[in-house]
């Protein structure tokens, strides 16, 4: 899973009608906005502190961060934008959203300042071990391609996000800050294979193309809870994406956006729609916030 993505991800724009999926802030606007308006009223909670800067794991093609980094910049946040990406092809439209931006490879090598972190379908993208009665599921070289060296109950699990996870608790722990992890998963840890891949907007079964389709599987975000206090940080409560975005008020920023440009409304009341509808974008993705024990706890998932 790490190598197919890993080659995927490093030779194209997967995102848009174009590519494979589409994701929240690619929908509208108004994800980043509510996004930067939530971190920016951290930040101004904890004490306007100005050595903090923005941080944005997998920033696609850097939309959320140029919609939230817009949207704390009118808060008062004047601090550095900090990616972390391994794509090259993401990282060049990422330059062209957020020029002043600066680049890193992995966590581990962000500056040592307070951060306000986001991850939209970051972590889904990481690498995930599916075991079976206590053994590891493998993909063996089969007859005509790729197949699994075995089927039952299903209990997945990611050292990879794990890791990631410690690195951004470790970080806020030491030197402050929140984070923001949106992603689709599910509250509470239970077995079954979430194992997905996508190509060109539908499914496609997993193990055909590899490298050339995208691959996820949910997120538990019981179990990131877990590994964020064991690092000593704080996690919230899981909070469904619509109820989310309705607590930050995109009814309200889609009524404004609407009165400024009439022609746009249906538009942006069918983007709302699909960011927080029950049967869209609403229920199946979630967010979560791990924060520092003196940090405030993020709008909206207290
Ligand atoms: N957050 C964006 C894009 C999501 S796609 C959006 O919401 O539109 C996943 C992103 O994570 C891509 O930018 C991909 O290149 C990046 N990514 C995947 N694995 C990564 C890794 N191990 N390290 C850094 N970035 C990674």
């Amino acid at each position: 899973m790490e190598t197919c993505n890993r080659h995927y991800y490093a030779t194209r724009d997967p995102l848009g009608t174009q590519g494979d999926f589409t994701t929240a802030p690619e929908i509208s606007q108004m994800f980043g906005e509510l996004v930067g308006a939530a971190l920016g009223d951290c930040w101004t909670r904890a004490g306007a502190p100005q050595a903090a800067i923005y941080v944005e794991l997998g920033p696609g093609r850097g939309t959320l961060a140029a919609d939230a980094v817009r949207a704390m910049r009118s808060t008062g946040f004047a601090g550095e934008v900090h990616l972390v990406e391994t794509s090259p092809v993401l990282r060049k439209a990422q330059e062209r959203s957020v020029p002043d931006a600066r680049w890193h490879d992995w966590i581990a090598d962000l500056p040592p300042k307070p951060m306000l972190l986001v991850a939209n379908e970051f972590l889904d993208a990481l690498p995930i071990r599916q075991h079976i009665e206590g053994a590891e599921r493998k993909i063996v070289i089969a007859e005509g391609g790729l197949a699994f060296d075995c089927d039952g109950k299903i209990v997945e699990s990611s050292p990879a996000r794990d890791e990631a996870v410690r690195r951004i608790s470790a970080h806020i722990v030491t030197h402050g800050g929140a984070a923001l992890l949106i992603d689709y998963g599910h509250e509470r840890s239970e077995a079954g294979d979430t194992l997905q891949a996508v190509h060109g907007h539908r499914f496609a079964p997993v193990l055909d193309r590899p490298g050339e389709q995208d691959l996820t599987a949910h997120v538990d975000f019981e179990a990131i809870g877990r590994v964020a206090r064991k690092a000593g940080a704080l996690a919230t409560r899981v909070v469904a994406q619509g109820q989310w975005l309705r607590v930050l008020g995109i009814d309200a920023r889609t009524a404004a956006l609407s009165s400024a440009n009439p022609g746009r409304a249906a538009d942006l009341e069918a983007a709302r729609d699909r960011l927080t509808g029950v049967d869209q974008m609403g229920e199946l993705f979630k967010a979560m916030a791990i924060h520092a024990p003196s940090w405030p706890i993020p709008a909206g998932l207290a």
